[in-house]
């Protein structure tokens, strides 16, 4: 049986939506990409193991959370796309410096309700447009802290659909990455901040959300930085000082507030954008020797 009439057996049994051949430009902030083979967004984590244990076997899996780090390509993705919706974003206390948040939470949520209750740690979080599934993925973070900080556990589904705890002294976080197996549908994180009183809470999220408007351009279609920034350097610098800052093709630009963000003006492909990316990568290697790696995930086939 092939994988659709075999998705189409499971669509009876469970009661998630499962969508076929839908665009995938609404599921990134880059807002282009062409459509998934099947779109599956499971109500809740019995349904997203029935799904698995359903096609066990079928690889080509991809979990989306806000799209703020994806640039999906023109050919769309030929697999399943896993978008978790709202029955895995709860929050809720462990105790008073701990909590644990589903993973499509968004992360300034979970900066409020730290606030709410008096923990810190989770300020940075109020600047980062993502879900706690794709900052547990990324160990994104900013102005020096990040998600290995506050990792309490997480908590995954294999592809067998089964359950796994897995705790943060055991994962090897490195800058904006972590040796999680990349097969792994993280459902929910724990986390551990420090009490401490709400007025500086709310005085260090003001900071960083000041210090973020005025490093970084809002409100335009991007993925954040592009590039990780290499040992003792910054991408940003490195693109500028290559004389890349002015570059463009077709829509794809880049940000003049910040080098490393690269922009969908209006109507770029995700062709337009990653030969941008190519061509700035090239250019940086030949001006200075260093090549800088890709922070941005490219998911999908080229048309
Ligand atoms: C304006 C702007 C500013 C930004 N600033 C920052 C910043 O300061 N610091 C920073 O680190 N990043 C920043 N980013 C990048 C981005 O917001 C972060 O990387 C964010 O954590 C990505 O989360 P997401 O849910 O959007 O992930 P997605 O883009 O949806 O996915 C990213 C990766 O995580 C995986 N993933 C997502 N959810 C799950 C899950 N539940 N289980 C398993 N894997 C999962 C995906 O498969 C993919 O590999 C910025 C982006 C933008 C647009």
């Amino acid at each position: 049986m092939n994988l659709i009439s075999q998705i189409k057996k499971i669509k009876k049994k469970i009661s998630g939506e499962i969508l076929f051949n839908e665009s995938l430009s609404k599921y990134s902030w880059f807002n282009l990409g062409g459509p998934a083979k099947v779109i599956f967004k499971p109500k809740n984590i019995s349904e997203l193991s029935i799904f698995l244990k359903s096609i066990k076997g079928f690889s080509k899996i991809k979990v989306l959370g806000a799209g703020s780090n994806t640039l999906i390509r023109d050919g769309g993705f030929d697999g399943i796309i896993l978008k978790l919706g709202k029955n895995f974003s709860h929050i809720s206390l462990l105790n008073e410096d701990t909590l644990i948040a589903g993973s499509s939470l968004l992360d300034k949520n979970v900066s409020n309700f730290a606030l709410q209750n008096s923990i810190s740690g989770f300020e940075f979080l109020s600047c980062i447009p993502g879900t706690i599934g794709g900052g547990v993925r990324m160990n994104s973070g900013c102005y020096d802290e990040d998600i290995s900080k506050i990792l309490v556990s997480v908590q995954a589904m294999d592809s067998n659909g089964q359950i796994k705890v897995i705790y943060s002294s055991d994962i090897k976080f490195a800058y904006r990455e972590c040796n999680l197996d990349k097969s792994l549908i993280f459902i929910s994180a724990t986390f551990k901040g420090k009490k401490d009183h709400k007025k500086n809470i709310q005085k260090k999220i003001n900071n960083l959300i000041k210090r973020k408007k005025n490093d970084q351009p809002s409100k335009i279609k991007t993925c954040g930085s592009t590039f990780k920034n290499p040992k003792d350097n910054k991408a940003w610098k490195l693109i500028k000082n290559s004389g890349c800052g002015g570059m463009e093709i077709g829509d794809a630009h880049i940000s003049q507030k910040h080098c490393n963000f690269f922009v969908n003006k209006k109507n770029a492909t995700a062709k337009d954008l990653e030969n941008l990316i190519f061509q700035v990568q090239s250019r940086v290697l030949e001006k200075t020797g260093i090549s800088l790696e890709l922070e941005l995930q490219i998911i999908g086939e080229k048309l």
